[in-house]
């Protein structure tokens, strides 16, 4: 079978000759709709932050091919999510539904895509059954980002539910994947005054359609100062960055407010100095990773509801490598989702 594979250092590879996976005992093999390309598979192809080689694609969605023997529950053909960050399953975070926090995490290769086999490929082998989530009526193509894309965001903001009241100001920097739909989280579930900011304006006229109040470039050089004219002297309770660059997140620092919450989620080689002066007193600084499988759920529901849209846009399997181009010069809108 064709699978777009990561092999090394700047050394991703289409191949034809992939053996088709058999599923045995309570793993599920996935005839792959849609995997989206995530930034973080930049980290890895750019970095090498994870070893290879593997089948990329962390973000995948499919239909039900075949099933283990001790499956149950499943059937041909059934539209599901593979649920990506994959634990130990038996740990207590595992067993919480948070295999994203699974205390084994630094002893085991993280889940299709991330070290084991992902979905840029015809199919995809599942481990286990526990890890699928049905989306009934909703097309796995549009489907597929909503298992990081808007799951990762969908966690990140949930931890804040308390601080994002009307009365309250929310910036998000990065509009890209993850932040696109961020936006819209926000307007579904919070009355916090969202404040977007990116380096593209063709991203911050998107912002705004998506219900963001204000837009901000955060290459000029006097952002916060903009962020502060618009908030006033409480400044942002929760600060959302999306890119994790030096740059955002010294920006967030200045912005957010105290007893705030400055939640970084981009993995752009940032990093932050945590003392007096530099975050004001109360705050929270935290780095979450992926979401729990039970949020998949609930992010699938808004999904039903026609809260969420992921902007796609679907490309061929085999323009993997013009895809990862498009979005390390920032010219990709929304999500791209690559069709086998
Ligand atoms: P993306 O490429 O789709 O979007 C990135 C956006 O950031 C683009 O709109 C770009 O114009 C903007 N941007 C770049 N530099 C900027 C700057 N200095 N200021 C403001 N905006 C800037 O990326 P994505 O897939 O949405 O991922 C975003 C980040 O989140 C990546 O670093 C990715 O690795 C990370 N990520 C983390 C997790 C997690 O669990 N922690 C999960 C998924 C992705
Ligand atoms: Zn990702
Ligand atoms: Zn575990």
């Amino acid at each position: 079978m064709k699978a777009v594979r990561y092999l090394g250092v700047n050394d991703v590879k289409i191949v034809n000759d992939l053996v088709k996976p058999k599923p045995s005992g309570d793993q599920v093999l996935i005839k792959i709709a849609g995997a989206g390309v995530c930034h973080s598979d930049l980290h890895v192809i750019d970095h090498g932050t994870v070893p290879g080689p593997f089948t990329l694609g962390h973000e995948n969605a499919g239909y039900i091919e075949e099933v283990g023997e001790s499956v149950s529950g499943y059937k041909k053909g059934d539209a599901v999510l593979v649920y990506g960050p994959w634990g130990c399953g038996h740990c207590k975070p595992c067993q919480q539904s948070f295999e994203n926090y699974c205390d084994h995490q630094s002893e085991r290769a993280f889940g299709g895509g991330l070290g084991l086999d992902g979905g840029m490929a015809e199919y995809m082998l599942v481990p286990s059954s526990r890890l699928l989530v049905p989306i009934y009526d909703l097309d796995p193509v549009l489907a597929a980002p909503l298992t990081d894309a808007a799951l990762t965001p969908y966690s990140a903001i949930k931890r804040s539910l308390n601080k994002l009241t009307p009365d309250e100001y929310v910036v998000v920097m990065g509009i890209g994947g993850l932040g696109h739909t961020a936006l819209q989280i926000l307007k579904e579930t919070t009355g916090a005054t969202v404040i977007a900011c990116d380096i593209s304006d063709d991203k911050l006229n998107f912002a705004k359609q998506l219900g963001a109040t204000y837009v901000i470039n955060s290459k000029d050089t006097d952002a916060a100062e903009q962020i502060k004219k618009i908030t006033g002297i409480k400044k942002a309770k929760v600060v959302l960055d999306f890119v994790g660059a030096p740059s955002t997140m010294e920006l967030g620092a200045q912005v957010v407010s105290l007893n705030g919450d400055l939640t970084i989620v981009g993995l752009g080689g940032g990093s932050l100095s945590v003392a007096s002066g530099k975050i004001p007193f109360g705050t929270s600084v935290t780095m979450p990773y992926w979401g729990s499988q039970a949020e998949l759920v609930e992010v699938v529901a808004l999904a039903r509801q026609g809260k969420i849209h992921i902007e796609i846009e679907k490309f061929p399997m085999d323009r993997v490598l013009e895809v990862y181009d498009k979005m390390r010069n920032g010219q990709l809108k929304g999500r791209a989702v690559l069709i086998p």
